[in-house]
């Protein structure tokens, strides 16, 4: 199925992507991808000052490592390029000059002296707000007050000027949002903004309006902090008389308590991140990342498409071509969505455990290049673990015994486990266990409800003693599963060594 469908995801490279941007480009590519048309990356780097060194490869690796893929864009190519705004600086101005041509916009000279006096003066009158608008423009330096001529020949001597949008007076301008129904503005709240700056760019706002027509975009599907620049989108595109594509504007992500908005230092301060992969600023500080930390990326990114969206039926874990094929705008609230921290984790503990233990092995493996063990075995290890692990570390950790012996005992156990007979009853199993030909956790397991059988005692006596003699901990899978793929002369050999150990710590406690 193709469509004429195309949205983009058009990130200013300003810093690292927050993953409420995430969010953005994922439903612009689920729902691309749902409609069978296109989905774009476009970089808008038209603010010289605010760019960030190495913001765009982050920014392109980190949707790459969440297996967004762009249809088209920088490094990818298609046929509307370039997809860089610094790219296509050239294209802008014309289209600006037409809006002068037109009557939509003008030239205007005030220099920023002479607006910050206007301020002040404004200031000094009750109004605050001062702004250039239908109003004020009429008493400023601009190509509607000043004579043809001086206009014309200001512009051949090369003084500075922008040209601003004729914001109309007291007009309501409309438009439906797919995600918020009807949106109303009057033009009264709105200031005439600058279209282009003196230095010979475009403002977003022209690039980003000239960009999404020239490139055939029919859907704009962005964060709700552009919503209050979107009626500014509506009028220009009525000055042009372009078709305006539909508009949904997200909802914002907000703090765990529901507090405000997601901001960026929040990740760190409150013990999760907010960013997809490590970014390091220029001075060395560093934001951490969900792929650093060791989420899966399809537990990351199905977590963040339930923070405002949900498929209307109990379904929580979706790959993303189920995501693809459940995903909808209209089912995208517009309420805020508050993240979660633990259904976090929850997500990712889903995805961990749904990978075989091949993989696992794999991963862990690859994280771990000095590890030295049998594959199967550190398969069958991580078959063991992967109930109890969160991330690939924990099966490392959590699971230490499997690749090296304990060298510490769970002290709780040990003081309240280890008793005055535990270590006769220990030396009698251990005695037991020496006696299995076949180390299966099923024949270690007969033999221990025999013994127990025999002694009259309940699991409490021997198995919390057994745990801590391999593996150190108080908790943990099956003791007879862990035995058996330990194998009996590692078995063997730990309660022998370890029985004298963990007595001494009894006693020295
Ligand atoms: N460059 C804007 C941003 O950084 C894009 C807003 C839009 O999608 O129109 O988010």
């Amino acid at each position: 199925m193709s469509s004429n469908v195309r949205v983009r995801f058009a990130p200013s490279p300003t810093g690292p992507l927050h993953m409420g941007g995430v969010r953005t480009a994922l439903y612009n590519y689920l729902f691309a991808k749902k409609e069978g048309g296109k989905f774009i990356l476009r970089i808008e780097d038209t603010d010289q000052k605010r760019f960030v060194e190495g913001a765009e490869e982050y920014i392109k690796d980190a949707l790459s490592w969440c297996g967004i893929t762009p249809d088209e864009g920088p490094g990818i190519g298609g046929d509307y390029g370039p997809y860089k705004q610094s790219e296509r600086k050239e294209m802008y101005r014309p289209y600006a000059e037409q809006l002068v041509e037109n009557g939509k916009a003008y030239y205007a000279f005030d220099t920023s002296e002479e607006l910050d006096a206007m301020r002040e003066q404004a200031k000094k009158m009750k109004m605050p707000n001062w702004q250039y608008n239908a109003v004020s423009r009429t008493s400023m330096k601009n190509s509607l007050t000043l004579p043809e001529d001086e206009v014309k020949s200001r512009i051949e001597n090369g003084d500075p000027y922008v040209i601003r949008f004729k914001m109309p007076r007291n007009e309501d301008v409309r438009f439906e949002d797919v995600i918020r129904g009807w949106v109303v503005v009057n033009t009264n709240n709105l200031d005439d903004k600058i279209l282009f700056k003196s230095d010979g760019m475009p403002t977003y706002h022209m690039a980003n309006i000239v960009d999404d027509h020239t490139m055939a975009i029919t859907h704009v599907i962005r964060g709700e902090e552009w919503l209050p620049s979107a009626p500014l989108h509506v009028l220009l595109y009525e000055a042009f008389e372009w078709e305006a594509p539909k508009f949904a504007h997200c909802p914002l992500l907000l703090r765990p308590d529901g507090n405000g908005k997601l901001s960026k230092r929040d990740g760190d301060r409150l013990g999760f991140p907010v960013f997809p992969t490590d970014w390091i600023t220029q001075d060395g500080e560093k934001y951490s990342g969900y792929r650093e930390q060791g989420y899966l990326p399809g537990a990351f990114i199905n977590m963040l498409a339930f923070l405002g969206w949900n498929p209307g039926t109990p379904q929580e874990i979706f790959s993303l071509e189920e995501m693809v094929k459940a995903f909808s705008l209209e089912r995208v609230s517009k309420a805020g969505a508050k993240f979660d921290a633990d259904k976090t984790k929850w997500f990712q503990q889903q995805y961990l455990r749904a990978k075989t233990n091949e993989e696992l092995a794999e991963m862990v493996l690859s994280k771990y290049d000095d590890l030295s063990v049998d594959k199967d075995y550190l398969a069958a290890a991580c078959g063991l673990m992967k109930e109890r692990a969160t991330f690939i570390e924990d099966i490392r950790t959590e699971g230490s015994y499997f690749f090296e012996e304990p060298k510490e005992f769970d002290a709780k156990t040990v003081r309240k486990k280890w008793k005055d007979d535990t270590e006769e009853i220990i030396n009698e199993w251990t005695n037991r266990l020496r006696s299995i030909d076949d180390f299966s956790a099923e024949n270690i397991e007969k033999a221990f409800k025999e013994y127990l059988e025999e002694i009259g005692k309940g699991i409490g006596a021997v198995l919390p003693a057994f745990r801590v003699l391999i593996t150190g901990k108080g908790m943990g899978p099956s003791m007879f599963e862990i035995a058996s793929l330990l194998g009996k002369e590692k078995t063997l050999a730990r309660m022998e060594k370890n029985i004298p150990l963990v007595k001494a710590q009894k006693t020295e406690a």
